[in-house]
């Protein structure tokens, strides 16, 4: 019977959100051909994480050594390669984020399964070849991949494409497998600097305010801020507006910023790129402004708004202050009528 694998990944003792938006596609994908649903867990007193994993898939893989406790890629392609030259998997999955694009390639070269990368969907074709979804074009024009006919296939999938897998009925065999010889990696890890909270922490804010490049430069930003100060919110933003020193880092939404849940995503000037869209899928309503009708950002807006933002912001202003004005004056009133 065939397998799919689903690499899993983990940071400071956290199964990642991929990982389980992953197992959810490969399940359907598992069902639909009758194929065991296998999860790869790589690390160190990961104990805790195969628990996790083992309701959610058939089979859990376990490799565990006290080199492999952090993400390396020389050191985690040897054991995967090791891994899959055995088992043939017929699709592996892994994630399109720093650990994807650092072994998804190397591992398509040593195994010899072709490869698609930042896969959005995932579908089997007739004569059970995959056919992967991807976007071309930022994001413009969808593009069906299909492969060469191969023993194995490999996609990695972007963050965010498929809703998280629950906890399932699977009741996953765990098999502990023994570690290959690893080589000396020419690179180390030497600690994780998270992007810290800051002044402010947008991934408990309940309203953002986010800017992207199309505020042009820092100066308009007061007038933004000035919007999220009336609407109650926070202000946060694409990564530009952090790579041009207009804000922290820690105001930066997408994959190598932070995840948000707010209740209300008003996105000011901000195409869509998926590493930001990454970052807004827990959001509930999501209100964008952008001058470019095309823009990607639409397909996961809520409500649309195809206009300046400058204007949007001035007239939101505008009207803020006028029926803060009204409040203001009828509670006035309130109070005179009490005295
Ligand atoms: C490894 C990696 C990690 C990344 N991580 C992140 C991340 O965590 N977060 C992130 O955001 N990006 C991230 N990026 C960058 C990402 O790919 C995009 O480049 C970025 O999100 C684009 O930001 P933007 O939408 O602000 O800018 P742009 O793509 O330049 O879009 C600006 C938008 O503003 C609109 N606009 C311009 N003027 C106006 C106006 N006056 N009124 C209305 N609309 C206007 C334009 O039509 C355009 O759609 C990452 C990239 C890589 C390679």
């Amino acid at each position: 019977m065939g397998e799919i694998f689903v690499i899993v990944e983990h940071r400071k003792d956290e199964i990642r959100d991929i990982t389980f938006e992953m197992l959810w596609k490969a399940n359907e994908v598992s069902q639909k051909l009758s194929y065991t649903l296998t999860a790869v867990i790589i690390g160190s007193k990961i104990e805790t994480l195969v628990n996790e994993l083992a309701p959610r898939a058939d089979k859990v893989i376990v490799v565990e050594d006290e080199q492999l406790k952090e993400f390396n890629s020389e050191l985690y392609k040897t054991v995967l390669q090791d891994l899959m030259d055995e088992c043939h998997p017929f699709l592996t999955l892994i994630g399109h984020t720093s650990w994807g694009m650092e072994i998804g390639p190397s591992l398509s070269v040593k195994t010899g399964f072709p490869l698609a990368t930042d896969c959005l969907d995932i579908m089997i074709e007739d004569d059970d070849r995959p056919i992967a979804i991807r976007q071309m074009y930022s994001g413009k024009i969808y593009s069906k991949v299909s492969f060469r006919p191969s023993d194995g296939y490999i996609l990695t999938v972007r963050p965010g494409a498929f809703p998280p897998d629950r906890v399932g009925e699977h009741q996953g065999e765990i098999v502990k497998r023994e570690v290959p010889d690893l080589p000396e990696p020419p690179r180390h890890f030497v600690e994780f600097i998270d992007t810290g909270a800051g002044e402010v922490d947008i991934s408990q804010a309940e309203l953002l305010v986010s800017v992207g490049r199309g505020i042009e430069n820092k100066e308009n930003l007061s007038a933004v801020k000035e919007l999220a100060d009336l609407l109650g919110g926070v202000i946060s933003c694409s990564r530009p507006v952090v790579d041009k020193n207009w804000l922290p880092k820690y105001h930066q939404v997408g994959t190598s910023g932070k995840s948000v849940k707010a209740k209300v995503y008003l996105a000011l000037g901000i195409s869509g790129a998926f590493q930001h869209i990454a970052g807004i899928t827990r959001v509930g309503t999501v209100i964008a402004v952008n001058k470019d009708p095309n823009a990607p950002i639409f397909r996961v807006a809520d409500y649309a708004v195809v206009a300046d933002l400058f204007e949007i912001v001035a007239s939101l202003k505008e009207k803020l202050r006028v029926s803060q004005k009204v409040f203001c004056e009828t509670t006035e009133v309130g109070r005179m009528h009490d005295a």
